[in-house]
């Protein structure tokens, strides 16, 4: 079985009129899923919520403090794009308990999961929210599993089309966690140069010419994607599963197809018998539905 771990809830974190990063997104996961023959294959799960004590295994109290109020008092912007509903807290909990829902399944149940969440994480910074993330749902969920689930190795892999500046300045301290991005260059948030290796080496980024796709990504995943994560044996294997690479994203600049995110996810399978996969960007309704669905379709057929 593949668990799908989402809640009707995460649509009410409301960014407000015209926000790219709006409820329809999860709403065209769902339904591109559901279109998939091997309904009988998932299993839907309501996530459970993050406990602040969890977001502090990453997060600064100040940080989680000032979220907190920030929607209590009835929302605001934390950054330029990142805006905060009254529901937003709650919400945030939630998309972050469900990254560590799927980190129980793969512990104890050996099970792949898929994670429908949003906010997303990757922008986050330990003290700061940043572009249209409040908590770093993949840096959390990595740290849950070593601090608290006993794991020894995890490696993240960030398919987004941007760099996923706040899951490596988190991760890349930690010598038993490695970060690898693949991101379009130059691109918001900026950060992601080739140079940016980490403090213990653990850090891999490719950044790709706007206009790049099949051959360009298929190349990296050969020549340093894979070789990169195998040397590094992880226990544990997380997507930052973003779909705005795709070909029609109004954000990306990036020439991927469906296809394309499937044969990522079967390469990743070939180093892990089971992954998390998690949601990040994605802003085209039509792709982010073709793409979740090709995705989740590995998925099963590798659990078969
Ligand atoms: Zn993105």
């Amino acid at each position: 079985m593949i668990n799908i771990i989402y809640t009707h809830r995460f649509l009410q974190h409301d960014t407000g009129f015209g926000h790219p990063e709006r409820p329809e997104r999860l709403k065209a996961c769902v339904d591109g899923i559901k279109k998939s023959p091997h309904q009988d294959q998932l299993r839907w799960i309501e996530p459970r919520s993050a406990s602040p004590v969890e977001l502090k295994l990453v997060h600064s109290s100040a940080h989680v403090l000032n979220v907190r109020n920030t929607a209590e008092r009835g929302g605001y912007s934390m950054d330029a794009d990142t805006p905060v509903s009254p529901e937003s807290y709650d919400i945030a909990l939630r998309s972050t308990g469900a990254w560590l829902d799927g980190v129980d399944r793969i512990i104890q149940h050996k099970e792949s999961s898929f994670i429908l969440s949003r906010p997303p994480g990757h922008h986050a910074e330990a003290d700061q929210a940043m572009g249209f993330c409040l908590f770093n749902n993949c840096a959390i969920a990595a740290n849950y599993a070593i601090q608290v689930k006993g794991i020894q190795r995890v490696a993240v892999l960030d398919w987004d089309v941007h760099h996923g500046n706040g899951t490596q300045h988190i991760l890349e301290l930690d010598p038993n966690m490695a970060y690898c991005s693949l991101h379009q260059w130059p691109y918001y948030p900026g950060t992601g140069a080739e140079y940016e290796t980490g403090d213990h080496q653990n850090v891999l980024n490719i950044p790709l010419t706007m206009g790049s796709g099949k051959n360009e990504y298929y190349s990296a995943f050969d020549k340093k994607v894979l070789p990169f994560l195998k040397s590094w044996e992880p226990e544990l294997l997380i997507i930052s599963a973003g779909f705005d690479a795709s070909q029609n994203d109004p954000l990306g600049g990036m020439q991927l197809l469906p296809e394309h995110f499937a044969e990522f996810t079967r390469y990743c399978l070939e180093l892990t018998p089971h992954l998390l996969v998690g949601l990040e960007g994605g802003y085209d309704l039509n792709d982010l539905a073709a793409c979740s669905r090709a995705v989740a379709e590995v998925l099963i057929e590798h659990e078969r």
